[in-house]
């Protein structure tokens, strides 16, 4: 399905195999098991000679379909899936990470993916190198002492801040690392981090891929000769893929595309908008043109993305006063989601640091952290200008 565009492939890719009865939608098969009466071919299928599906903890029709759904989006060679975003990426880094070996990463990855780093994986014995984000030199120069594992996430949390994949993978694939990129934020419309040297792509498919809040999954993609390390490691390990939040995904990645495209020109415009305001301290997003990831985003993504950040004067306080005054925006920790959905970084992305640690990250108290849903822009806008007029006049005079 090379030649077929993102828009299209999000619709037909993947399904033709799981389908019966001539039903023109995938079924959600909810069989635990798969039965044979025919021995030989109960053994051939259990032995991987024939396709089929023998128990649900390993594969399963629906689950089949999602998986390549998003092989054909990212163009890879194999894809597998798990129960949530963090079970494809502790599983993936459970395959490859063993006692002695070490990993160079950035230190703005997701708060999951973060604990894995200094809370678990250090108890292991695997040695963590966690570099500046946006610091390439600092990467390289850290890759060059040798490691196993690069692990990359562009754009990150909260000030969605950009690494140049390809001349990461370029340094890490010098050392013989094995290149993984968490391409969650950007998604498989704006970003293929395979095709710019990476060998993993991992995805929460909970945020933009299902894109609608109601089902949680993760994905992963790259050779057939990784993927299925990885995916043997999960079907005894046991973080599959539900039939039913299959089934979401799929319905949700129908319209990837239509969505992010959206979200993208939405992001845009309400970061122009928080530029103007006098209120506003600053703004994050790849797509303007002081960003410091601008050059970069501009090279290695389609679009910048429908995440963006921005700090407020006046700090917590004015954060209290303006987020619940917006009417068209939840207030929840998720993101990706068709909703636009706002949130404090100090009550979201990082809520595990103590002030002092997230000022040390650059990451200031009134820092909101904004998904664009996929809303009428002029009524996002007016809805973010009423909650400013809203303030009380003490949080102004304060900020
Ligand atoms: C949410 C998220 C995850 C974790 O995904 P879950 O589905 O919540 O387990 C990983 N990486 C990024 C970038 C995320 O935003």
């Amino acid at each position: 399905m090379a030649e077929i565009r993102k828009g299209t492939q999000a619709i037909w890719a993947g399904e033709k195999e799981s389908l019966a009865f001539g039903a023109t939608q995938v079924p959600v098969v909810h069989s635990v098991s798969f039965g044979y009466d025919d021995m030989d071919e109960w053994y051939e299928v259990a032995v991987g000679n024939k396709a089929g599906h023998i128990y649900g903890r390993n594969t399963n029709p629906t689950v089949q379909a999602f998986e390549e759904k998003i092989r054909c989006l990212e163009n890879a060679e194999a894809a597998t899936s798990f129960s949530t975003g963090m079970a494809a990426i502790s599983n993936t880094l459970g395959t490859f990470l063993s006692p002695g070996d070490r990993v160079v990463s950035i230190k703005d990855t997701y708060g999951g993916t973060n604990k894995i780093f200094t809370e678990f994986l250090p108890r292991q014995q695997v040695e963590i190198t966690l570099c500046e984000t946006g610091d390439h030199e600092a990467i390289e120069k850290e890759l060059a002492n040798g490691c196993k594992v690069l692990y990359l996430e562009t754009p990150t949390n909260p000030t969605v801040k950009i690494t140049d994949i390809e001349r990461m993978a370029v340094a890490g694939k010098r050392v013989g690392a094995l290149v993984i990129v968490d391409n969650t934020f950007a998604t498989p419309i704006n970003q293929q981090p395979l095709a710019l040297g990476a060998d993993l792509v991992i995805h929460s498919a909970t945020k933009f891929l299902g894109g609608h809040a109601d089902a949680l999954g993760g994905a992963l993609c790259g050779s057939k000769k990784l993927v299925e390390q990885v995916y043997h490691y999960r079907e005894i390990n046991g973080a599959t893929l539900d039939p039913m939040a299959a089934y979401l995904l799929l319905r949700g990645m129908k319209t990837l595309k239509l969505r992010v495209d959206r979200q993208c020109e939405n992001a845009m415009a309400v970061a122009r908008y928080l530029q103007t305001k006098d209120i506003v301290e600053s703004v994050y997003y790849p797509g303007l043109d002081d960003h410091p990831g601008h050059e970069v985003a501009s090279r290695q993504m389609e679009r910048y993305g429908g995440m963006l950040s921005f700090s407020v004067k006046g700090g917590v306080e004015t954060v209290r006063h303006l987020l619940p005054k917006l009417k068209y925006a939840n207030r929840a920790a998720n993101l990706g989601s068709v909703e636009t959905i706002v949130g404090p970084s100090r009550t979201t992305s990082h809520v595990e640091c103590t002030p002092e640690e997230r000022a040390a990250m650059g990451i200031p108290e009134g820092l909101i952290r904004y998904s664009a849903g996929i809303e009428d822009i002029e009524d996002l806008l007016e809805d973010l200008e009423q909650a400013f007029r809203s303030l009380p006049e003490e949080v102004l005079v304060k900020s």
